[in-house]
């Protein structure tokens, strides 16, 4: 199988190949991710929507937790995510 090099962790690591439902980022992502740093990137995810209280059924919510995901996966700009990282445990 292919190997993505990736972005975030800096290896050769296994591709994502399941929809990730990411609409135009989605090749972005699937070209530069792996599948490990993704399934860390839905932890993530899960404590930047309760710790800033995203309201997902805003288009600014939801542009928000893309911002977070791009800057977790070193595919953008940082973000501030202090107040995640102080609970953030990262799965090795
Ligand atoms: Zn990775």
């Amino acid at each position: 199988m292919a190997e993505v090099q990736c972005v975030k962790c800096g290896k050769a690591g296994e591709p994502l190949t399941d929809p990730i439902f990411m609409g135009k980022l989605e090749a972005e992502i699937k070209a530069k991710v792996c599948k490990a740093c993704w399934k860390q990137w839905e932890g993530m995810r899960v404590m930047v929507i309760n710790e800033y209280q995203i309201n997902l059924g805003d288009e600014s919510g939801r542009e928000l937790v893309k911002k977070h995901m791009r800057s977790f996966l070193n595919l953008g700009e940082a973000v501030d995510s202090s107040k995640v990282a102080e609970n953030y445990k990262p799965v090795q």
